[in-house]
């Protein structure tokens, strides 16, 4: 009970968030013109100048990875809640996760025991995002390679994605930190992908569990309400 007030507690920060990640994007693009101004004015030295470039384009990544994982809370929530098919948004977070798999040379093998019908209140885009986000951090942490299983069931009461990878996994306070905002580990890191997440699993009325274990992977349980017509 007190992890799950925690967890509320971390999720309802998302909203004060929302307003302060124009200024997240707007740091490393001030950062990175100054480089660039300084590449322009030190023209005798090549390699000062590429040392301004490369940090330039390094910071330029860098608001592009802010913009990618929070993008869905950088609109206005406008969209109403649809009735989505799960099978079909899972098929198609796959998809965009696809290069980045290939590059890690890593295996995504989907298990689907859902009935077709299995459905979800949702915003799409939201919901997608919080998939991806998830997929993501688990190809990320196999950079030599692995399987990631989604693997997709239904109960009485709702529906389960559980996201295994085969990655560095966590320690145990890192699996505590989990969600909160600017929490990361990775050296181009956001900690902002599993805030997003969580905030979507919250506002459809669904769960997360988090399982792992350092150097043997992680697991991740989402529980969603199912909607049925
Ligand atoms: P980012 O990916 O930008 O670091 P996230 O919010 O997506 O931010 O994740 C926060 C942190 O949680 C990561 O830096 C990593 O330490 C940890 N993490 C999340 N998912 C996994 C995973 N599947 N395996 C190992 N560590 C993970
Ligand atoms: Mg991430």
């Amino acid at each position: 009970i007190l992890n799950d007030l925690i967890r509320a507690e971390k999720m309802s920060v998302v909203s004060h968030l929302a307003a302060s990640i124009s200024h997240e994007v707007r740091n490393p693009l001030t950062v990175s013109r100054g480089f660039i101004q300084m590449a322009l004015q030190d023209s005798k030295d090549d390699q000062s100048q590429q040392y301004y470039l490369d940090t330039a384009i390094r910071e330029i990544d860098h608001a592009t990875d802010i913009i990618n994982d929070y993008l869905t809370f950088a609109k206005p929530a406008t969209e109403q809640h649809t009735v989505l098919h799960i099978n079909d948004e899972i098929t198609h977070s796959v998809k965009v996760l696809q290069p980045l798999a290939n590059m890690n040379n890593v295996q995504i093998s989907v298990k689907n025991h859902l009935h077709d019908e299995a459905m979800l209140k949702a915003e799409r885009k939201q919901f997608q995002q919080c998939l991806i986000n998830i997929f993501k951090n688990g190809i990320e942490a196999m950079s030599e390679g692995g399987t990631l299983t989604i693997t997709l069931s239904e109960q009485l009461r709702g529906c389960t994605i559980v996201v295994e990878d085969e990655g560095y996994g966590m320690t145990e306070e890192e699996v505590n930190r989990l969600g909160e905002p600017y929490f990361s580990t990775k050296e181009k890191g956001t900690g902002l992908g599993l805030m997003v997440s969580y905030s979507i699993i919250k506002a459809i009325g669904g769960s997360i569990k988090v399982f792992s274990s350092k150097n043997q992977g992680t697991r991740f349980e989402i529980t969603l309400p199912v909607h049925r017509k």
